[in-house]
């Protein structure tokens, strides 16, 4: 408690702040939320500690006010540790938790509307569609346009036009507080299984003892990891606690909000990237009062003003979206592992395929380790085979239209007959392959010209849907030329995107019902709870997505699995390559076989005997996760060895160049360490931004961030160049 007139450090959510001094005009405590003015504005910091700036008493401002709220003292030694190893500032952590701006002002007053679905006279058009979805995705609660432009992704014209033709509806001026008084009850009568017990018994165990720990729920697909961690979350929060549920955003679906609803009684306190100001509002408010105790979200949920946290269950802990690597870099399945040591509590990992970083925690014998062997009620593991392309190749197909074109085919005449008996037995086909668009490279026939974005260096794909060459790094969007720009040859189109397999499926199966699956087609939840709804009525035969699928879907009548390309992915530079697409594939298998049916899995490949795809076949988890071990141990990589990038990047090629001379002269000198660089970024320009890169690398037991911290203070960046510390980076592009 610090008195009335105590001088206390604030500190503020800024990426450079590390703390002001300012005058408590009240008593109030560490970690209190507090009003402060910087440079006559007010901003909302918390209380940080004793003042240590030595400044002059005339100079030191007053805290204008003392929220009744306040972070605990395990969530201040958590911003602390955390600043500490991601070399973020403290103000930039705190961002990370204060990033609702209107937290503590009232409601604002402003224009709300309601959508009218049955408008008369109004016309439904694609971007109408994607207005519709946003509100589905809010519970059809009243918006304002600026809201609804954010989470349809559409433009002020198309608000207006909406509301112009009664489709948006002026209603309430002020937005209500929502509340969240959600009454949870273990309403769902699960009778676990033998082995999904013994699971859920040693969670239950350690929740009832309280302190810090992690387990491992590791269970193939559908073997009811979910309802063993809802045994958990039971458990905590009846026990008066709040429990935090991590979710990668694309396993955010309806299927799983219907079964927590079912299990719970009511629906969860769903947070992620596509909420209304007011939603945010409302539910950081309502973590903040204590109010809301279960939220499932995705990882910046972990920065929610927890009060009495008492578990923390994360979800596809391998999945890579918890690696957040703009504004703050930082792993959110290991920043959420630190927070509960802090706080002594229970963490539950859940996957089916565990990420390196785990196992190795788990024969270290950190974490614990429950192993859930058979799928729920007997569904059998698909088979897994694999298609050797050398000896099966594609056919040509022929498109109907009037000019017959043949075009060079990417399923394997085997595929095509297994998809053919799949179909003649009324049951589901999922085709995957991860690449968007019609065709990666677009290509002169003559000279070798390649279409490539001007403000980054790769390469165009073609879009059919949209009519246009489109950069998958910055979105940037071109007419494709009917000639090529250099020398007037003719232009081909090169290698198979999503769209182009969906031509040729329509070309090979006139008479299936297809649907695509992309972020392209998916631009919203609710489209893809549309092709959930139409696959589930059995109203779709071939689905043919990208990864967006593989996770949590669970559709009983989807028998056959087609990768098209699994070697995409073997061949990366990046040494979690074999880890990821192992897993990868994994999930994808895991589709196929949920019901009564056997389900198969079928994977085109030049290489039938990469170790990956022997290992994936022949279910040999284990041993892959083995193999791959030992040899990132003999290389140090991690988990067996720590790295830390630098990525410089500057629209002046010469500065950025100069100054990684600079950086490289400054290099520190220590035994075991090695810094690698500077090097020209994989993607070497970016939006226009030149990128190098420098890599520090060193044992598990080296301190990295110190040295690092001592490298940099010997430079001075110049203005235009931007420097990125990416803490145990997961991309090394
Ligand atoms: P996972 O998360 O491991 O992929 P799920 O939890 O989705 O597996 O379970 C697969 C299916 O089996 C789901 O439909 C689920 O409702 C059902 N299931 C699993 N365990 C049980 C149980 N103990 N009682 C009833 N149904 C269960
Ligand atoms: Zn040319
Ligand atoms: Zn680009």
């Amino acid at each position: 408690m610090f008195n009335t007139g105590t001088v206390v450090k604030v500190i503020l959510p800024n990426v450079v702040n590390s703390g002001y001094d300012y005058r408590l005009m009240s008593d109030a405590d560490l970690g209190n939320f507090v009003r402060v003015t910087v440079m006559n504005r007010p901003y909302i910091g918390i209380i940080y500690g004793i003042g240590d700036s030595n400044l002059p008493p005339e100079k030191i401002k007053n805290i204008s006010e003392v929220f009744p709220y306040k972070l605990d003292v395990a969530t201040l030694q958590w911003i602390q540790k955390m600043s500490e190893w991601t070399l973020m500032a403290l103000g930039g952590v705190l961002r990370l938790i204060l990033n609702v701006p209107d937290a503590f002002n009232p409601p604002r007053t402003e224009q709300l509307y309601s959508y009218d679905a049955d408008a008369a006279g109004a016309k439904m058009t694609p971007r109408r569609q994607m207005v519709s979805d946003a509100f589905e995705l809010n519970g059809n609660e009243p918006m304002s346009a600026s809201d609804i432009q954010n989470i349809a992704r559409v433009g002020l014209a198309v608000v207006k036009s909406m509301i112009a033709q009664g489709m948006l509806i002026p209603t309430v001026v002020r937005p209500r507080a929502q509340s969240f008084a959600y009454k949870y009850s273990d309403i769902g009568n699960i009778e676990l299984n033998a082995e999904q017990r013994t699971a859920a018994d040693k969670i239950g165990q350690d929740i009832a003892r309280g302190g810090f720990s992690v387990n491992v729920l590791d269970g193939i697909t559908g073997s009811g990891k979910t309802q063993v961690y809802f045994d958990s979350v039971w458990r905590a929060y009846s026990a008066g606690r709040s429990v935090l549920l991590m979710m990668p955003e694309i396993a955010l679906t309806a299927q799983f909000m219907k079964r927590f609803e079912s299990r719970f009684g009511a629906p969860p306190v769903v947070w992620h990237s596509n909420l209304t100001a007011a939603r945010r509002r409302d539910i950081w408010r309502g973590v903040m009062t204590g109010e809301i105790r279960i939220v499932v979200g995705t990882r910046s949920a972990l920065f929610l003003p927890w009060q009495n946290l008492g578990l923390i269950v994360i979800d596809e802990e391998h999945d890579s979206s918890y690696k957040q690597e703009d504004m703050g870099n930082y792993h959110g399945r290991d920043m959420a592992i630190l927070r509960a040591k802090l706080a002594n509590i229970p963490v539950v990992l859940a996957s089916a395929t565990p990420s390196e970083e785990t196992m190795h925690n788990i024969e270290l014998g950190r974490f614990g380790h429950l192993v859930l062997r058979s799928r729920y009620g007997g569904a059998e593991m698909p088979t897994i085979e694999t298609i050797d392309l050398r000896e099966h190749r594609p056919d040509e197909y022929t498109i109907k239209s009037e000019t017959e074109d043949k075009r060079t085919g990417a399923l394997s005449p085997l595929l095509c007959s297994e998809i053919q008996a799949t179909l003649e037995k009324h049951q589901q086909v999922m085709l995957f392959i991860n690449r968007r668009g019609f065709a990666p490279i677009v290509q002169c026939k003559k000279c070798g010209w390649v279409s490539t974005c001007p403000d980054c260096s790769v390469g165009m794909t073609y879009h059919k849907k949209l009519g246009k060459l489109l950069c998958h790094i910055c979105g940037r969007m071109m007419t494709l030329p009917n000639v090529c720009p250099d020398c007037g040859g003719d232009i081909s189109m090169r290698g198979a995107g999503l769209e182009k397999i969906e031509e040729e499926v329509l070309a090979r199966f006139t008479n299936a019902r297809t649907a695509l699956v992309s972020s392209d087609t998916m631009m919203s939840h609710g489209a893809l709870e549309r092709l959930v709804t139409k696959m589930e009525r059995g109203e779709i035969d071939i689905v043919i997505g990208t990864q967006i699928l593989a996770k949590g879907h669970h559709f009983p009548n989807l028998t056959l699995v087609g990768v098209v390309d699994a070697d995409m992915g073997l061949f990366g530079t990046d040494f979690r390559a074999a880890e990821h697409t192992f897993q990868q594939l994994f999930q994808v298998a895991g589709r196929a076989g949920r019901g009564q049916n056997p389900g198969r899995v079928l994977l085109q490949t030049y290489q039938p005997s990469h170790p990956v795809l022997m290992a994936i076949c022949a279910g040999n988890r284990d041993e892959f996760l083995h193999n791959d071990m030992v040899a990132r141990a003999a290389a140090k990589m991690p988990p067996f060895g720590q790295l830390i990038a630098l990525i410089i990047e500057s629209k002046k090629e010469n500065t950025l160049k100069k100054f990684c001379d600079e950086l490289a002269h400054a290099k520190p000198n220590t035994n075991g360490v090695r810094i690698m660089g500077p090097v020209m970024a994989q993607i070497y320009q970016v939006r226009g931004l030149f990128r190098m890169r420098f890599l520090v690398a060193g044992d598990e037991k080296a301190l990295l961030q110190p040295l690092v911290e001592l490298w940099l203070s010997r430079v001075q960046a110049p203005a235009n160049v931007r420097l990125k510390i990416d803490v145990n980076p997961q991309s090394f592009m």
